[in-house]
């Protein structure tokens, strides 16, 4: 039971409330202050009683959300509105009519974005990606929609602690499969770097603590070395009159683990733990001079590194990010990333697109390109979108892919600048140029030369497109495609090609059917296809159309028929059919799959991407095909597994093991010495008599790297061989690796 204070809550209410309005007052307009009473009102009447699943009342909930929006954000009174009663629809008997009348048709088109689509969708295998693609469609009409929306997640992020741990992992993983990278796309790196650190801190909360005390830990050193490294450069800034800032910002957890993960390296060998970053007071006009005389003072003193030189005060990232980065050697011969930006382009490095607005007034010749970056950007979404009506799953995919990429700058023959993420080929710049042109696409002249279709353009080309009306989209084609805009077309284009092969393929079957004197039932169909592999009517079709079926085969459908009577058991298709079947299994009403007990009676497999073993962090997944997989939380498939598949995800933990062997890897690296390979064997099968499936050796120029693949019983047990093992003389390094490389 909760108890509550009502008058301390009521307190608290009223103080958010009015924090709430001191924070937004530089931006409210003469009446702003009444509509968002009203708007406070409203929504206080409407979740009256409510509550989060935290206890508290439900109303903090939207306050926090508009707080957000207006302290991190930048967001004005439509949005503060929007905040505040944008659960109102969705969760309570408020209408959008209801809305719309009171608030105006505005704020009400906003509400209406946030608002999920319920019902229909509600356990089918799209219902987020649904979701999700609502919410873009009033993007392109109105941006404030996705900005509320990313305020919305992060506090939900922030309060994530009181929901149970199945529900945790799903918003988790959605967030870093599409609301981080989006927080990414529209500039809002504060956000994103916040949503990326709570998610790592909910999905693998051990590893999240041990690199935060690390870092913690290490915070003293770190100081201590960027003080010094700062010393000269501060002392000459000085001395030229600059008005200035320097900071040491340390990386994000999430982005030190990234590091560890990708490079396979221990935290001890991540060195890029921070950058230094100079924040300039200058006039608008003198932004871009000011910012390169400081590189100047900077690399006076340290020697830069010519790769690693980024200007994108001359060319802002398509996300309005501006600031000259550079990358220096430091006196202890360690390198150290360099920020050098104005307060103005820092403002917008962490608050992102609304902070525009408030330079929107600002004269300036770069600001042009930064908004019409954002608004390409998002006219691009709107494409996409309009263009799109493949199902909503793989919609987002490819939306989410595009969504990382960085661009590429290329020009048409006649010299018009075009954007393309990174990656993109000829093909891709057709399609951008026109769908008939895409569609018509031969092969292109890049720079003069002519170039294949799936040539990769690189920054600065100019792109001119051969097409023939004889050209037609091929299946291919989609294989080397980058941009959404191009793949959605070419599968528009090859559907509509396919619904013709799909009415010869069917006229062919029937005609076969009448010669039989059969009568063409649904049961009938359901056997040709049973017989022939085919999925649906039409894939059976389309097979008969394009010839893969030699129509003369279609009537020995009926001699095999007889045989194939087998019966067909029930299948496990989703986490609510498994809880039935296993309540039914045991006889009592549970949800988790326990991993050893339920092997009798449930089939389940342990999946070869991340090999879990006992004492591992696991979910269940219900394949289409293979029953169901146990992956390990940190398995490089989870992210995408719950944010796509969530209904499929079942809870699943460790019960006592009977003595069963599992399969991990271990990789060894090490100096090459002779007896070294001896060392290593002796220890796993006669110290700890642990089984032994491959192993494999590779030495270069006196480097040791070693992958076993062994037996063991559970983590405890792996980690008492790694330790073993890293004792052995002449190992440097010993790693559990997920993957089967
Ligand atoms: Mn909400």
């Amino acid at each position: 039971m909760i108890i509550t204070d009502e008058e301390v809550e009521n307190k608290e209410i009223v103080r958010k409330y009015r924090r709430l309005l001191r924070h937004a007052k530089p931006f409210l307009k003469d009446g702003d202050a009444k509509l968002i009473k009203k708007a406070f009102n409203t929504s206080m009447e409407a979740h009256k009683g409510m509550r989060r699943r935290s206890g508290e009342p439900y109303i903090y909930h939207p306050l926090e959300v508009a707080m957000i929006a207006v302290d991190e954000i930048g967001l004005g009174t439509t949005s503060i509105i929007s905040a505040i009663l944008h659960d109102v629809v969705e969760d309570t008997e408020f209408e959008i009519e209801d809305i719309e009348r009171e608030f105006g048709p505005k704020i009400a088109k906003i509400i209406d974005g946030l608002t999920k689509i319920s019902g229909v969708f509600e356990y089918g295998t799209s219902a987020q990606a649904e979701n999700f693609r609502k919410m873009l469609l009033t993007l392109s009409e109105d941006v404030r929609v996705i900005l509320i929306k990313l305020a919305d997640r992060l506090h939900n992020m922030r309060t994530l602690s009181s929901l149970p741990r199945n529900k945790q992992l799903r918003i988790a993983s959605e967030t870093i499969y599409l609301y981080a990278p989006l927080a990414h796309r529209l500039g809002l790196y504060a956000i994103k770097t916040e949503m990326e650190d709570l998610y790592l801190k909910y999905a693998e909360n051990e590893v999240y603590n041990e690199i935060e005390e690390k870092m913690a830990a290490n915070k003293p050193i770190r100081d201590r070395f960027i003080k010094r490294f700062i010393a000269p450069i501060q002392e000459e800034l000085s001395a030229q009159n600059f008005r200035f800032k320097i900071k040491g910002r340390p990386k994000s957890v999430y982005s030190v683990w990234n590091k560890m993960k990708t490079q396979n390296i221990p935290f001890e060998e991540v060195y890029d733990l921070f950058a230094v970053r100079i924040i300039l007071e200058s006039a608008p006009e003198h932004e871009k001079a000011a910012c390169w005389q400081v590189y100047s003072i900077v690399t006076d003193f340290y020697k830069p590194n010519p790769d690693r030189l980024r200007d994108w005060i001359s060319t802002p990232k398509s996300n309005g990010y501006e600031s000259l980065h550079t990358t220096v050697m430091s006196r202890t011969g360690l390198w150290v990333e360099v920020q050098i930006r104005t307060s103005r382009m820092d403002e917008i490095a962490e608050k992102g697109y609304a902070a525009h607005w408030k330079y929107k007034d600002m004269p300036s010749k770069y600001k042009a390109s930064v908004e019409s970056g954002l608004e390409e950007w998002i006219g691009r979404v709107r494409d996409m979108l309009e263009q799109n009506d493949t199902n909503a799953i793989e919609f987002v995919d490819d939306f989410r892919s595009n969504l990382f990429n960085e661009e590429v700058f290329v020009f048409t023959p006649k010299g018009d600048l075009k954007i393309l993420p990174n990656g993109a080929k000829a093909l891709d710049f057709a399609f951008d140029i026109h769908s008939e042109v895409g569609a018509h696409c031969i092969g292109a002249k890049v720079n003069q030369k002519l170039v294949p279709l799936n040539h990769t353009l690189k920054n600065g080309d100019q792109v001119e497109i051969l097409t023939s009306t004889k050209q037609k989209p091929s299946e291919d084609w989609l294989r080397f495609v980058e941009t959404s805009k191009a793949k959605s077309k070419i599968k528009d284009l090859l559907k509509t090609e396919r619904k013709v092969v799909i009415a010869q393929g069917k006229e062919i079957v029937l005609r076969k059917l009448k010669q039989m004197k059969i009568n063409p039932t649904d049961e009938v169909f359901n056997q040709i296809r049973a017989y022939f592999d085919a999925n649906t009517k039409n894939e059976l079709f389309y097979k008969v159309g394009n010839g893969d079926i030699d129509h003369k085969e279609i009537k020995r459908f009926r001699e095999v028929q007889e045989k194939r009577k087998a019966e067909i058991s029930p299948k496990v298709q989703d986490a609510q059919t498994f809880e039935k079947q296993l309540t039914k299994a045991t006889g009592v009403s549970r949800d988790m799959l326990l991993i050893g007990e339920d092997m009798d009676i449930i089939d389940y497999t342990f999946a070869k991407c991340c090999n879990p073993i006992p004492g591992d962090d696991v979910f269940g997944f219900v394949t289409v095909n293979e029953g169901i997989k146990v992956h390990r939380t940190g398995c490089p498939n989870a992210i995408e597994l719950m944010s796509r598949h969530g209904h499929r995800v079942i809870k699943a933990k460790w019960t006592s093991q009977k003595k069963v062997a599992f399969l991990a890897g271990v990789k060894l690296i090490g100096t090459d010495r002779i007896g070294i390979i001896n060392d290593v064997t002796t220890i796993i099968s006669n110290e700890l008599k642990v089984n032994m499936r491959s192993i494999s050796i590779d030495t270069d120029s006196g480097i040791f790297e070693g992958r076993i693949m062994l037996y063991v019983n559970d983590t405890i047990h792996l980690e008492l061989l790694i330790n073993k093992l890293r004792k052995v003389n002449g190992i440097v390094k010993v790693i559990r690796f997920d993957t089967k490389e």
